[in-house]
């Protein structure tokens, strides 16, 4: 049961099953309705279009009862529109704090909130109507480009498709692959880059056009040009939305208007590169020559 609740591995046996055809299919979507912690409220409302003003108050949270806390008592505050850096070491919960805002998972104390809104007072779809999520190829699935894309949101014309792609610099890769949007990219299908990879989620994002995006940046090299390209992208999608980026590289953090650096013990320093730089702390001890951090 353990392993169901977790959302991440739940999305897996969602994308393994929707490949199963239909049957797998219909059992995917009730796999996905099996949210036992994670619910509407009662009195739950509908959240419009926000602006993307993102609050954590003395945030705690741990994944099981009995374990230490990832977040003990995190407190934030992201303007709209503010395009903001997570740097830290592996394990201190980046990844846990992001997945808080589309309430993969509930807080145990504190509260975080859009626009105001605690996220537990509002209903689950209109709330992941307004947080976009970007990851590698996690959401990638067996099928044909096109299809991946139009993930994004499904009713999307031909036309709003194929300039997301563009927008995310995939449209030209795309067109050369040996089948063009209709290439499989599945297990037997053809085989894409880490960098192209992320352009088609950057892609779908685009389609998806949330106020609020999560980006997970790739930790695995990207060749020099596939690395430019995915950052040409990033930027243009975060452009009038609140994004917020867990970061690898120094391309990336070095155009945050924010760089929060989290550790073991907390948000310990927070500033713009050259300011977190300048006062030689954990940041900038993380970084190697490499660039990476
Ligand atoms: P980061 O993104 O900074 O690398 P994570 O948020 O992924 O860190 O993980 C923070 C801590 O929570 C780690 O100790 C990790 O092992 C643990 N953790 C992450 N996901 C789960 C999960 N689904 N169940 C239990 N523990 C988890
Ligand atoms: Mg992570």
């Amino acid at each position: 049961v353990g392993v169901l609740l977790d959302p991440i591995k739940r999305f897996d046996n969602f994308i393994r099953l929707w490949q199963e055809g239909y049957t797998g299919f219909t059992r995917a979507m009730e796999l996905l309705e099996e949210e036992p912690d994670i619910a509407d409220n009662p009195d739950a409302r509908p959240l419009g279009d926000v602006k993307g003003a993102i609050a954590f108050r003395d945030v705690r949270f741990r994944y099981e009862a009995d374990v230490p806390l990832v977040l003990d008592g995190i407190s934030l505050d992201i303007r709209p529109g503010e395009f903001v850096a997570l740097v830290g070491p592996s394990g201190v919960g980046k990844s846990t704090l992001c997945a808080l805002i589309p309430r993969f998972y509930d807080v145990d104390g504190g509260s975080v909130s859009i626009d105001g809104h605690d996220v537990r007072s509002v209903t689950l779809a209109s709330l992941r109507r307004n947080v976009g999520m970007v990851q590698q190829d996690v959401y990638l699935f067996s099928g044909t480009v096109w299809e991946n894309l139009l993930y994004g949101r499904p009713g999307a014309s031909d036309d709003e498709v194929i300039a997301a792609a563009r927008a995310a610099n995939a449209h030209d890769f795309i067109t050369a692959l040996p089948q063009g949007y209709d290439t499989d990219i599945g297990q037997r299908g053809v085989k894409l880059s880490g960098g192209q990879k992320q352009r088609l989620t950057i892609a779908r994002a685009f389609l998806k056009n949330p106020p609020v995006l999560i980006f997970d940046e790739a930790t695995s090299a990207l060749d020099n040009d596939s690395e430019r390209a995915v950052q040409q992208a990033l930027l243009g999608l975060a452009r009038g939305r609140t994004t917020i980026v867990i970061a690898h590289r120094l391309s990336t953090v070095r155009h945050a208007d924010r760089i929060l650096v989290l550790t073991r013990e907390g948000m310990v320093e927070q500033g713009t590169h050259d300011a977190l730089m300048a006062a030689g702390g954990v940041y900038a001890g993380l970084h190697s020559t490499q660039g990476r951090i």
